[in-house]
């Protein structure tokens, strides 16, 4: 049992490998922290209204909504409430699937049922419900997908999560924000099994201080709050969301300008006839080759660091960068280029 590696990169280079946002918080939120005084780390944290602002943010009802210690809480969360107390239990993984999901299961004893996505990392739902057991206790889907950047159909949500109705859906919508849509709606009106995971880490630019935010019907939140630590969010953290919600601008800035440099990159492989995955999210999962170790390490020995996915089942030969701001996806094409060419 190894638990979550922590990829390597330098501090100073590119990083495009954790799909962070790579021009960091808005201003806004370095003044709030500037201003906070030394009672401020001092003391337990008020949260004042913050939850109730949060949850009017995503559009649903205070009750309806639990921050967290980044979103890897929340999934911490839910695999306590889905398996404690359960000798043998299990959760179903899609995979290629983020770490954490894993890492948390195994945390409670909980036993993974692989599923693989089809050839071409193609989502299938009957693949899903046909892997989902008698003792499977949690489903996780992830829309957009990460790391192909591919789309669920919520009709097919809709059916996993109706054939399941003992088991948690863990609908993880960390990249919600790039693609414009959610799933919440639906969740709250239809699911009660249904939690979707949200995060201020990727397009808010938080990574560092850990918000994330889970979205389900009231009953569910009430079960989830009852797990997750009272203080969980520090004081900067939730002085930083605070800042966050007020300066939606920056944030829609950045989707926008995540938007033109998916499209930079996929011109970008067009031209070096690289096959790629169009993405509803802030990164790319491009098809490099049997050469993808060597390329990736040679971009980090340019300071541009890329995410080497060709262990991941389905992605041979695959990497995922990040699409952030413009310039830095210029420069790291740039840089892309130059290695690409000496290799050939
Ligand atoms: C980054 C990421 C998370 C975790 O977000 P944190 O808020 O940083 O814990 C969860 N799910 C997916 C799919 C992610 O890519």
């Amino acid at each position: 049992m190894s638990g979550y590696q922590r990829p390597y990169a330098a501090s100073g280079g590119l990083r495009l490998h954790l799909n962070e946002h790579t021009g960091g918080c808005s201003p806004r939120v370095l003044e709030a922290l500037r201003r906070l005084d030394s009672l401020a780390a001092g003391l337990y944290p008020d949260y004042g209204n913050l939850a109730e602002q949060a949850a009017a943010w995503f559009g649903v009802k205070p009750d309806e909504l639990a921050l967290t210690n980044g979103l890897d809480e929340g999934i911490l969360a839910t695999c306590v409430l889905a398996f404690r107390g359960r000798a043998s239990a299990d959760a179903v993984i899609v995979e290629p699937a983020f770490d954490m999901y894993e890492v948390c299961v195994t945390a409670m004893t909980g036993a993974v049922r692989r599923v693989r996505m089809r050839p071409g990392l193609r989502f299938s739902a009957d693949d899903v419900i046909a892997a989902t057991g008698p003792e499977t206790r949690v489903i996780f889907l992830n829309d957009p997908h990460n790391p192909s950047g591919t789309q669920l159909d919520y009709e097919d949500a809709a059916r996993i999560a109706r054939s399941a109705p003992g088991a948690l859906v863990f609908y993880d919508e960390a990249y919600a924000e790039f693609a414009g849509r959610s799933f919440i709606p639906r969740a709250l009106a239809d699911h009660p099994n249904v939690i979707v995971g949200r995060t201020f880490a990727k397009c808010y630019g938080l990574a560092g201080l850990r918000l994330g935010a889970l979205i389900a019907q009231p009953q569910r939140i009430a079960e989830l709050t009852a797990v997750i630590p009272p203080y969980s969010v520090n004081a900067y953290a939730a002085a930083a969301l605070r800042a966050t919600l007020a300066d939606r601008e920056y944030v829609d800035a950045y989707i926008s300008q995540s938007a033109a440099s998916r499209e930079l990159i996929y011109a970008f492989c067009r031209e070096h006839q690289l096959a790629f995955w169009p993405s509803a999210a802030n990164f790319v999962l491009i098809r490099v080759g049997d050469n993808v170790g060597a390329v990736t390490n040679a971009l980090a020995a340019r300071d541009v660091f890329v995410r080497d996915r060709s262990n991941e089942p389905g992605c041979d030969g695959c990497l995922r960068i990040t699409a952030g701001r413009l310039d830095d996806t210029r420069a790291a094409l740039a840089v892309f280029e130059e290695v690409l060419c000496a290799a050939r």
